[in-house]
């Protein structure tokens, strides 16, 4: 297990009582951008939905990868990265193929890894001893889920490993992964698997966090998004913030089994109201009409004061957003087999719906468009892909933190269409946007490289096509 801190005693643990528990306190200030803990997966494995694009040790994506020659099933980049994963692989490696062609899911692969370390790693077990489990909190389907997960586990992990573990042990071990794992995504935010990391599991949550996770390969890095004092917690979010606080916490409450109370869960009534507004009901006028959650009413447009005279509006809303929240699933589903017709024609379908009616800044009509702008991109359509994704904007910059990946990585695609479509001068301004994001919540990552090349070419281009047009100018006189 190793963890790399940037700087000499930038944090200590600190107990933050029962119901936060465990968390880390900065000792000294930092500012955004500042790199606070660099930290190696303790147990992590690649996820199935990107095997093949990966390799299985490093994560790093590549069209020329080797297959282990027994279970070819793990891909590596080279010798030398099988060679470093073998330690843990070998006793897979046996397992995969005794139970192929099935293929054991992510989870389970997790689990068997820590399985067949636990009791002879004593760092590990150390490790795991410090988690919260909540396990005795688990509802009815979270037992029903995992009894069927410990039926695959016992046929891949095989009767004599597997009878050195308890049900009880295992249903801990559960809990523990739960709610401590992490998913490790690539610069562009796509999920590559799962990992669980030693000091990054004791930051606690907040919906306005000061720091935030990132990953370079399967290492995670923290870096502060804020300016941070010398005693203030520091603080990650768990969860998707693009959506109303009630969403958020219910969303806590079943993965991680907590309430939040975060300061904007304790004063969320405006931007609740603000996410689920409506477009004035005045065609000329572009303002929001919030809705007041207080009284399940909406109040008067944030712009002219007009009032709404749909009486119907509020069920009107809630049906569509109902409906909004079944596509997106549906669109999951979708993505999964790489439907990329499937997923815009469902997104177009619910726009349609919502034309007219829902304010930009509704966060399920953003979050529609963005999917809207995933399949275009996929389906090499440029110009919806950039006008779906200019849409997305106002909301994203209203809801996210000031630096949230999200809308770096957003900025950074909206950029790409815009120099690829020839609008020279607004893609230069999108990728500078994104870039001071970026380089806060990734540091010098290879990402933030290839975004400063392409700002390079962009202002080159301009510089020539500035030139052309001067010495056209001088043509015409
Ligand atoms: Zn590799
Ligand atoms: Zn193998
Ligand atoms: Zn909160
Ligand atoms: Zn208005």
């Amino acid at each position: 297990m190793a963890e790399l801190t940037p700087r000499e005693r930038l944090f200590e643990i600190c107990d933050y009582g029962k119901l936060r528990g465990r968390g880390l306190r900065a000792l000294i200030s930092s500012k955004p951008g500042d790199n606070i803990l660099e930290s190696i997966p303790v147990v992590f494995v690649l996820s199935n939905n990107v095997r093949g694009q990966c390799c299985d040790m490093c994560f790093t994506q590549g069209c020329d990868l080797q297959r282990c020659s027994k279970c070819k099933f793990a891909r590596y980049c080279d010798r030398q990265c099988q060679k470093k994963d073998w330690k843990e692989h070998k006793i897979e490696c046996e397992r995969i193929l005794r139970v192929s062609p099935n293929v054991p899911t992510d989870l389970v692969r997790l689990m068997a890894r820590i399985m067949q370390n636990k009791h002879s790693d004593d760092a590990l077990c150390k490790y795991l001893s410090q988690l919260v489990s909540h396990h005795e909190q688990f509802g009815e389907l979270r037992k029903d889920a995992f009894t069927t997960i410990i039926t695959v586990l016992k046929h891949f992990v095989g009767g004599k490993d597997f009878q050195k573990f308890s049900t009880a042990e295992l249903f801990e071990l559960f809990g523990k992964i739960s709610c401590n794992c992490f998913t490790i995504c690539d610069a562009e935010l796509q999920p590559l698997g799962i990992g669980m990391y030693q000091t990054p599991t004791i930051l606690n949550h907040s919906c306005y966090p000061n720091c935030v996770v990132t990953f370079s390969q399967t290492k995670l890095l923290v870096h502060a998004t804020e300016d941070i004092k010398e005693g203030d917690e520091l603080t990650i979010s768990y969860t998707e913030l693009l959506c109303p606080s009630y969403q958020r916490k219910e969303d806590l409450r079943n993965r991680y089994y907590f309430e939040c109370s975060c300061t904007k869960c304790l004063s969320s009534l405006e931007e609740d109201g603000l996410m689920l507004s409506l477009q004035c009901s005045d065609k000329r006028c572009c303002g929001a009409v919030p809705r007041d959650l207080a009284v399940g009413e909406f109040s008067a447009c944030n712009t002219c004061g007009k009032s709404l005279l749909d009486k119907t509006a509020g069920t009107k809303a809630d049906t569509i957003i109902l409906k909004s929240e079944e596509a997106l699933k549906d669109i999951k589903t979708l993505e999964k087999s790489d439907d990329q017709q499937g997923v815009l024609d469902i997104a177009e379908r619910i726009l349609a719906n919502q034309r007219g009616f829902f304010h930009k800044l509704h966060y399920i009509k953003a979050r529609i468009l963005d999917k809207a702008m995933d399949a275009c991109i996929n389906l090499e359509m440029w110009e919806s892909a950039l006008d779906f994704g200019l849409q997305t904007m106002n909301a994203y910059k209203l809801y996210y933190p000031i630096n949230h990946p999200s809308v770096g990585i957003q900025l950074f695609r909206i950029g790409k269409l815009q120099v690829y479509l020839d609008k020279l001068k607004d893609g230069l301004q999108s990728l500078l946007e994104a870039e001071a994001i970026l380089k806060t919540t990734y540091g010098n990552h290879a990402l933030v490289q290839e975004l400063q090349e392409m700002i390079t070419g962009t202002l080159e281009e301009l510089g020539r096509e500035e030139h052309n047009n001067r010495f056209q100018g001088l043509e015409l006189i």
